[in-house]
């Protein structure tokens, strides 16, 4: 099933701990809502400005999966409304930057990044169906702190 133009529900789902586990990590309707407003709001946006294909490392993970990820058990995974990724050739500190300048968005978290190094850790990005809070954060492992 295809979600935007350019990220299909497989790519959200997909899990390698799933995988290996045997576990079914299939969305019900709410989370394919969330997961499809991720994409939109996020994910497509940031894939036609920079014109480069990516794949998030993870997107949806149901309550068992997200606990094998060792996530905390309010990870908004579990919901679909969040997203881990890269773009390739294009440091995480800018496409943050990038997605706090065009996107909509719940939290967005430069995750286990290390500021002196900018393609450090990874983008999270999170959007909710109403209140979302703007929040850019940089978690370096320990803390965290605004950007
Ligand atoms: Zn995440």
């Amino acid at each position: 099933m295809r979600l935007s133009e350019h990220f299909t529900l497989s790519e959200l789902t997909r899990s390698s701990l799933a995988l290996r586990h045997g576990i079914d990590n299939t969305p019900g309707p709410e989370e394919l809502d969330n997961l499809k407003r991720v994409v939109a709001e996020v994910l497509e946006p940031v894939r036609k400005y920079y014109g480069i294909p990516f794949s998030p490392s993870s997107g949806f993970r149901n309550p068992t999966v997200n606990r094998l990820a060792g996530s905390s058990d309010t990870s908004q995974h579990m919901k679909g409304e969040a997203a881990d990724f890269e773009v390739p050739h294009v440091s995480n500190r800018e496409v943050a930057d990038w997605v706090k300048a065009h996107c909509k968005f719940d939290q967005l978290i430069l995750e286990y990044h290390d500021p002196d190094i900018p393609n450090s850790g990874w983008v999270h990005t999170s959007v909710k169906e109403s209140g979302n809070r703007g929040e850019c954060l940089i978690f370096d492992g320990k803390s965290y702190r605004d950007f």
